[in-house]
């Protein structure tokens, strides 16, 4: 199944190619970029925390009011934090 896209370099994904093979190459190289990412325990539960900081101030805290009001009856049925 491997095509002959002997084209390699920076420049690979500039020519025009039609639609879904330069979309399933681009994934292709964000799994790359991924699998050689590599980061310590430290930075990963930091940014696991701060995912999970920021998700659970967002629903329980926000007082922006498309985030307010899409959550307001979970937040009143949590009886947890007041909003009014
Ligand atoms: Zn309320």
């Amino acid at each position: 199944m491997n095509r002959s896209e002997n084209s390699s370099g920076p420049h690979a994904t500039r020519t025009p190619v039609q639609g879904a093979p330069g979309l399933y190459r681009q994934a292709r190289r964000h799994v790359h970029m991924t699998r050689r990412l590599d980061i310590s325990l430290y930075r990963k539960s930091f940014l696991y925390l701060a995912l999970v900081g920021l998700t659970l101030y967002a629903v329980l805290f926000s007082t922006t009011p498309a985030v307010h009001d899409f959550f307001h009856e979970f937040r009143h049925h949590l009886m947890l934090v007041p909003c009014h």
